[in-house]
């Protein structure tokens, strides 16, 4: 963990080399051009300049020793700033995650150093062209190559698709099949076989450069097998999920802000009907401040999980890294569609910059697993907990939320506890009526579940922040009454989501007699979820006094 001061330093130099190195007109100029700044992306990574890899290299390997909140802040003011960009820097990252997980103590020590001393770059080569979501499906060979019965290295062969810095990296960690089964090699540029393809032209990150590899006998001495050990590839690949999906939710979280960071200065100024459309409240209501909430509520999951990461008791907290990644990823996707249609016609053109965006956050939702794997993920995890708990594990959860209520009042820890009640009703109705056999509300379950829990951890994040004992590293774009107001805004939501489309999931799949569908709706809280929606308008009217800096906001209580 680096200290709060170096990060806030960190977080300044990179906003500050952005606003000079990486303008508007800059990165309109290279998206047109299909162009990755590679001397940018090197500056970055260079140790005596920008020096962004020694954040996520130990301190023992001549890194800064960031922890998952320092990347996550980090993570997000690049992606605020381009997520090409982000995308090129993090995939040092992603490659040597297999180095820092499953290499040996002298593996580490060659890579990783060479990665804070030189600023080597890296590329992760796992996806295939027939392996994507299913990477167990991977037919990249390794075979052994041995003198005297001893391996003494392995040939490659095989073909990787999609590999982000693919064509400009100088090493490469590669998932191949050993006999023993997947395992990670690293292979330097230049080796003899290895090829990268041209440049994918993409939909959106066209300044990361994005490649096929393909290997042809491309032999790499045993030394090169991280590890040293065959077979412990998807186990390694498995072992960092959790801290490289909160990454992407990172990048999610930080496109989503940067999109509605464009749209909500460009509202104070656009006049329609005599008055700018910031004023107008079918405006800011559709198209800011539920995407604003969205965005908040994934934040807190995200600042949890990495908080938990850091503690390191918990494992690889894979679960927690999908949430936060499905729920981050898919707001900044939203709050980037919402953000065009904000700017109106403008917002369809290149130059004010909101449809770049848009197309970028696009990949956050498809790469480090699409959101269906995430929402698979979810539902698997938790549905264990549902069946070892006997249905309880979320009754329990609202139950806590309860309690947070009585001391906090006002952070809609209220209408949690509902959401979380809710939930576990419709997700013990789905075991009874044996719904586990339609993978669609298998997949739903996931999206609830993510919502729910997300509502969760924001009432705790607003009671954190009104005692003053939130992480001093927190983001702090909202004091504690406007996070309150947020908050209440996204439980209202996911209560009634979870409610409203549990039921209907659940009726869509058996139908219920009217007489079971009024019990439902009473044993799912649908009455008390429909009260708590009370107090939403005055909530998001005060939170867009908030987000407008508008001197009501002085006038009103949160309450
Ligand atoms: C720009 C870019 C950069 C990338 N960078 C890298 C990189 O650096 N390294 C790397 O290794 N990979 C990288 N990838 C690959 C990326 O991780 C994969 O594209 C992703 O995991 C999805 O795999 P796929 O494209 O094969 O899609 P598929 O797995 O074929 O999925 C297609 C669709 O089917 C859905 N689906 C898949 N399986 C199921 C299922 N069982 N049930 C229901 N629905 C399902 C998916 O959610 C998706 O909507 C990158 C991809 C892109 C586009």
């Amino acid at each position: 963990m680096i200290a709060a001061k170096t990060l806030k330093l960190s977080l300044k130099s990179l906003k500050d080399f952005a606003k000079k190195r990486l303008p508007d007109e800059t990165l309109i100029e290279l998206d047109e051009r299909d162009e990755c700044p590679l001397e940018i992306v090197r500056h970055m990574c260079s140790p005596d300049k920008l020096g962004i890899q020694l954040l996520f290299i130990p301190e023992e390997f001549g890194g800064m020793g960031g922890g998952a909140f320092d990347v996550y802040c980090i993570c997000e003011e690049m992606a605020h700033i381009d997520l090409g960009v982000a995308t090129a820097v993090l995939a040092t990252f992603l490659g040597s995650d297999p180095i820092t997980v499953g290499a040996t103590p002298e593996q580490k020590k060659l890579w990783l150093s060479r990665i804070a001393d030189e600023g080597i770059l890296f590329a992760y080569g796992a996806t295939e062209p027939e392996a994507g979501s299913d990477l167990g499906a991977l037919r990249t060979t390794a075979d052994r190559v041995t003198q005297d019965g001893r391996i003494v290295g392995y040939k490659i062969n095989g073909a990787k698709q999609w590999i982000s810095n693919g064509g400009i990296a100088d090493a490469y960690t590669v998932l191949a099949n050993t006999p023993a089964g997947p395992s990670w090699f690293v292979v330097e540029k230049g080796a003899k076989g290895f090829t990268h393809d041209e440049p994918e032209d993409k939909h959106g990150i066209r300044l990361s450069n994005t490649a096929a590899l393909a290997f042809s006998d491309v032999y790499v001495d045993a030394d090169r097998l991280l590890g040293g050990v065959e077979g412990q590839g998807l186990n390694q690949a498995q072992a960092v999920f959790g801290y490289t999906r909160l990454m992407v939710a990172a990048f999610g979280l930080g496109a989503g802000w940067a999109a509605l960071d464009r749209a909500i200065p460009y509202s104070t100024k656009r006049i329609q009907a005599g008055a700018p459309l910031s004023e107008k409240q079918g405006y800011t209501h559709k198209l800011i401040v539920p995407h604003v909430a969205r965005l908040e509520a994934a934040r807190s999951y995200i600042e949890e999980t990495a908080e938990r990461i850091d503690a390191g008791k918990e494992g690889s907290l894979n679960t927690e890294g999908a949430i936060a990644k499905y729920m981050a990823t898919e707001a900044g996707n939203a709050a980037a569609e919402a953000s065009i249609q904000a700017l109106g016609g403008y917002g369809y053109t290149h130059e004010y910059m909101v449809e770049k965006i848009s197309r970028d956050v696009r990949i956050t939702t498809i790469y480090e697993g699409t959101s269906e794997i995430m929402e698979m993920t979810i539902r698997r995890d938790r549905w264990q907990l549902h069946l070892k708990t006997r249905g309880q594990h979320y009754h329990e959860q609202a139950r806590q939320f309860e309690a947070l209520h009585v001391h906090h009042p006002d952070v809609g820890a209220d209408t949690t506890s509902l959401a979380l009640h809710a939930l576990a009703d419709v997700m013990e109705k789905a075991r009874v009526a044996h719904l586990t056999r339609h993978q669609h509300i298998l997949l739903r379950l996931g999206e609830l579940i993510a919502f729910a829990e997300c509502a969760g951890s924001l009432s705790r994040r607003a009671a954190l922040m009104k005692d003053g004992t939130i992480h001093e590293k927190t983001n702090r774009r909202f004091d504690a009454s406007a996070l309150a107001a947020i908050s209440r805004i996204f439980a209202r939501d996911a209560a009634l989501k979870v409610a409203q489309e549990g039921l209907r999931w659940i009726a869509g799949a058996i139908g219920l007699s009217d007489s079971e569908m009024n019990a439902f709706e009473t044993n799912l809280g649908l009455p008390a979820i429909h009260r708590a929606q009370a107090g939403l308008m005055s909530d998001m009217d005060y939170v867009a006094d908030v987000l407008y800096n508008r001197a009501a906001k002085q006038l009103r209580t949160a309450a």
